[in-house]
């Protein structure tokens, strides 16, 4: 199947974007690097009559240190988390996810932004973002603010972001001195969406777990921070004991429902056995 009839307009500033969303009157929508929105367009799943190409705004591109955090402009593709010098030191826990984002063609064009705002529970960055205690920043009309990843995702493909705004970039706080980090999923054939995905960054000293943060995916309708799994791991070695208290605490973080495929009991003991995984790698040279 192929797209319905639409007018497409190609923006080289957010003041033309806006513009352009205004003219759309209710009717536009953003499009960036164009691998959720072709395929919905091609399945008839969405019919805006205007497309507004933001991809070359140039606010919207680069990656920098800004104020103490690392910015990561809404443009840049999935494939630069894997490569950009300032991405894989200072935010590590992005580099490891990106791997498991799809297959190099896709990551190739995909964007950070475009994923994040399209908020798949079942995607990789939104998790990372998560774990990673990053903020959106978002633009409109009325200016920019800030929104902490907690308060970002608040359902199935559903953000905080008004109708007309912009997500500009991602806020990262810079990895810390002998932070560490590891993301993994269990999926049925590699590149396949994730059964269930982890994302976590700790800080190991003195043999001890601090500054912990770990993120799951794919376990509900949008990533989800497993608060109590964290508190059995803080102060904690990183030991048998230690391990399987976080994996007893994690029932509690997360609420799985039965699937068709799979009911709730096997989906928390994947997540189980992928949180093992993942702290087990924390330790790992
Ligand atoms: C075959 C295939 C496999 C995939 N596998 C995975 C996978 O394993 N994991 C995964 O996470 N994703 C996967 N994806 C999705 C892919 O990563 C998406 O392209 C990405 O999530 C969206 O980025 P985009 O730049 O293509 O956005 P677009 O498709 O252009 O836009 C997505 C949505 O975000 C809006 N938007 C985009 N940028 C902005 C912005 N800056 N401000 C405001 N609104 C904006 C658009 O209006 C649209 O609603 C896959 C896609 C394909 C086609």
């Amino acid at each position: 199947m192929k797209s319905p009839a639409l007018d497409y307009v190609r923006v080289d500033s957010l003041s033309a974007a806006f513009d352009a969303f205004e003219a759309g009157d209710g009717d536009a929508q953003f499009l960036a690097g164009g691998h959720s929105v072709v395929p919905a367009l091609n399945l008839r799943l969405q019919a805006p009559s205007l497309l507004i190409d933001i991809s070359r705004i140039p606010e919207l591109s680069g990656v920098e240190l800004c104020d103490g955090w690392l910015r990561i402009c809404a443009m840049t593709r999935h494939a630069e988390a894997l490569t950009h010098p300032l991405i894989i030191h200072h935010a590590p826990l992005l580099c490891a996810a990106a791997p498991f984002v799809a297959h190099p063609a896709i990551r190739n064009r995909a964007t950070i932004g475009g994923n994040l705002v399209l908020a798949d529970p079942a995607s990789e960055f939104p998790a990372a973002a998560l774990a990673m205690r990053a903020e959106m920043e978002i633009v409109g009309r009325d200016g920019v603010r800030r929104v902490p990843a907690d308060a970002f995702f608040l359902g199935l493909y559903e953000t905080a972001m008004r109708p007309g705004e912009i997500l500009r970039s991602l806020f990262v706080p810079p990895a810390r001195e002998g932070q560490r980090v590891a993301f993994d999923e269990l999926s049925r054939r590699r590149g396949d969406y994730a059964i269930v995905g982890a994302a976590i960054q700790a800080v190991m000293a003195d043999q001890r777990l601090s500054d912990i943060s770990i993120a799951f995916l794919a376990v509900g309708d949008r990533p989800i921070r497993a608060a109590k799994a964290e508190a059995a791991l803080r102060g904690g070695a990183l030991d048998g004991a230690t391990i399987a208290a976080a994996q007893a605490a994690l029932e509690g973080d997360l609420d799985l429902e039965d699937l068709p495929q799979m009911p709730a009991s096997m989906r928390l003991h994947l997540a189980r056995v992928l949180l093992g995984r993942v702290l087990g790698r924390l330790g790992g040279p």
